[in-house]
């Protein structure tokens, strides 16, 4: 909870940095024109109109009359001295005079001057650049200038000069460094990655002792690509690294280096890889590293990104510079979801050549995890880690340190003194449904049907030989447009299912709706969910395990994403394979469900008593569930 608090504050401060950079930029250009606004007025005008201005016609005749002199034609204007009418001493006898020349020139003017015998000279074709460059261009190389000598001195003292240090660190980076003494994260932290930490040994060997690492032979590792799901510990894992190595750690998203303007990403990575350097050995950890990794080529990509290539260009030619360095290392971690999507150039050897996969936790890591994250709790003496560990399958690292955290909160909400496990299966309940919707009222049909569909499912669940227990059944309406649940807790991770076991899958997703049919002959909406779980699992059994003796043991299916937890799957196969597809999974689905009407009808009393139940209690475990259908349950013999 906090941890999320803390990155939303951290999101927040970016925005607000952004945004004044932003302000600064703007300030300083309005500052800029005004001065040279000013510029223009006092500085130039007066040079240039201090003569006085007199008409052609005056002019002419001032020649005709000699008052004039040291004429200066010119291809726009006249100038020259003429008699000053009201002088009143000797120095302003002449003053300077200005008149417009004759768009093309006028042939009498010389006749007329030699005439009067006053001297002229005819000034080269004037520069129309002239006045601007004297105008525009200086000062705005002048401010150009200032800008320079500002941002190399705020760079130099590597922090904000002022007010305007907002404006000058858009090509610095945004990563956070964390001092070796402020890595308060080890090993020790991290619960059910035993194998990641394997392998990150070696890491952390190099950061400590580089030339001993290397004079054993050990290939200097570089960049660690770590791979896994949102909230697994991969952030948490780089930092853990660091401070088992007491080296500094830089933080940072890819997300961070994808700007607007071309070059701004590129200056990033140059910049946060300085910092680095300067303190090395270091570890940079780099969150979303698909925001600039991504391939170049491939689908989904269409023209070119320049910012984006030119910031992985950068980012290439950083890690390859390592090599220079052999004695004060930076070791490059970076974290992504989907590693299939990466320019395959990232992963070219010298670079993320190793990949660490970090994946959702087993029963055992789970329990360790909420080990970890109680540290700080005060558990009830009766709480059971280990059951708690088993309600959770499915359930990241940040999942779990969020249930259990929000088990400590309801726990000081009733005012308790410790946290028990009510608590914690409330937790779970809000985290996985979202919180209870007390105000939504039922009527009372809808309640029935809800209360007959979670009888069906769980029914169906204690039925079927490989049922995993029903642990909890429940027809409060929740959040996210479930209107009930019923929760089974597996006893064991899965890592293998049979074909039967798999069946009994879809059969339990099927109960809900079966069980709505037979009672009241009429059937819901309320099965959108299940049926469409039920499907996928099917469609899978046909396309991906080869459980379909039509098709044979033949994969037509190409999963679009790794480690997605519902496949989105496309065939590939011909057109009348696809046909034959669809023709399975539907014929796997109906003979479920006939099973499943069958059994249903054989233990009616089963499903009357467990609703009349439901309806009574509205939320009943797994041991209640037994019990009310203990007498007239007739266990389906397992087809061995
Ligand atoms: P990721 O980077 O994979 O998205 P994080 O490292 O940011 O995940 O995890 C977020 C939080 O969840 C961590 O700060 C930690 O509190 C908790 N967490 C995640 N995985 C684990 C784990 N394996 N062991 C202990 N805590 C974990
Ligand atoms: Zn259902």
């Amino acid at each position: 909870m906090s941890q999320s608090n803390n990155t939303q504050k951290n999101r927040n401060d970016k925005n607000r940095s952004g945004q004044n950079q932003l302000n600064y930029v703007l300030s300083y250009l309005i500052f800029a024109f005004l001065c040279m606004w000013l510029f223009q007025q006092f500085i130039i005008k007066p040079i240039t109109v201090r003569e006085t201005e007199i008409t052609y016609s005056e002019f002419k005749s001032k020649i005709k009359s000699k008052e004039v002199s040291d004429v200066l034609l010119g291809e726009y204007r006249i100038v020259g001295m003429m008699k000053n009418p009201n002088a009143t001493s000797a120095e302003d006898e002449k003053i300077p005079f200005t008149t417009v020349a004759m768009p093309n020139g006028d042939p009498t003017l010389i006749e007329l001057l030699d005439e009067n015998g006053i001297n002229y000279t005819i000034s080269e074709p004037a520069n129309p650049l002239g006045s601007i460059i004297l105008g525009y261009l200086i000062p705005l190389l002048f401010f150009g200038v200032i800008w320079y000598l500002i941002s190399r001195q705020v760079e130099k003292s590597g922090g904000s000069f002022g007010g305007l240090g907002g404006i000058m660190s858009i090509g610095q980076s945004k990563a956070t460094e964390v001092k070796p003494e402020d890595v308060n994260v080890t090993f020790k932290d991290v619960g059910g990655a035993d194998e990641a930490i394997e392998e990150l040994q070696d890491i952390i060997q190099f950061l400590k002792e580089p030339e001993q690492f290397s004079k054993l032979g050990g290939r200097i590792p570089k960049g660690v690509l770590l791979v896994g799901p949102p909230g697994t510990g991969k952030t948490l894992l780089a930092k853990a690294t660091a401070g088992e190595a007491h080296v500094p750690f830089f933080e940072t998203s890819g997300s961070e280096f994808v700007e607007m303007f071309v070059g701004v990403g590129a200056a990033r990575v140059r910049n946060l890889f300085d910092q680095a350097r300067k303190v090395a050995p270091a570890i940079i950890f780099i969150d979303e590293i698909d925001a600039i990794g991504q391939s170049r080529v491939g689908p989904g990509r269409f023209g070119s990104n320049d910012e984006r290539e030119q910031t992985l260009n950068q980012l290439l030619s950083e890690i390859d510079g390592f090599k220079s360095d052999k004695g004060k290392p930076v070791i490059i971690m970076a974290a992504t979801n989907r590693p299939e999507i990466l320019d395959p150039a990232l992963l070219r050897a010298g670079r993320f050549d190793r990949q660490v996969t970090v994946s959702i936790p087993d029963l055992i890591g789970r329990k360790q995890i909420l080990q970890i994250h109680s540290k700080n709790i005060k558990l009830d003496p009766s709480f059971d880690l280990d059951r708690a560990a088993r309600m959770t399958p499915g359930f990241s690292g940040a999942d779990l340190a969020n249930v259990m955290n929000e088990a400590a909160l309801l726990a000081a909400r009733r005012n308790g003194n410790s946290v028990n496990m009510d608590d914690f299966e409330l937790a779970i309940e809000r985290i996985v449904a979202g919180l209870e919707k007390k105000t939504r009222v039922m009527n009372e049909k809808e309640r029935t049907a809800v209360a007959y569909h979670e009888s069906g499912h769980a029914l169906i669940g204690e039925i079927v030989p490989n049922g995993d227990p029903v642990a909890k059944v429940s027809i409060v309406p929740r959040g996210r447009g479930a209107l009930g649940y019923t929760m089974q807790m597996p006893t064991e991770d899965r890592y293998l299912m049979t074909q039967s076991e798999l069946e009994d899958k879809i059969a339990v997703l099927l109960g809900g709706r079966a069980a709505e049919s037979i009672i009241f002959n009429e059937i819901s909406t309320g099965a959108a969910d299940d049926i469409k779980k039920a499907t996928e699992l099917a469609r899978r059994m046909v396309t991906e395990f080869g459980m379909s003796e039509k098709l044979g043991v033949v994969r037509y299916a190409t999963p679009q994403y790794q480690f997605l937890e519902s496949y989105e799957t496309a065939a590939v196969a011909s057109p009348e394979t696809l046909k034959l597809i669809d023709e399975e999974v539907q014929r796997i689905l109906d003979e479920q469900f006939k099973r499943v009407i069958n059994l249903l009808n054989e233990n009616r009393d089963a499903l009357e008593s467990l609703t009349k139940l439901l309806l009574e209690k509205e939320t009943i475990s797994g041991e209640e569930v037994k019990e009310a259908i203990a007498k007239q349950r007739i266990k389906e013999p397992a087809i061995v």
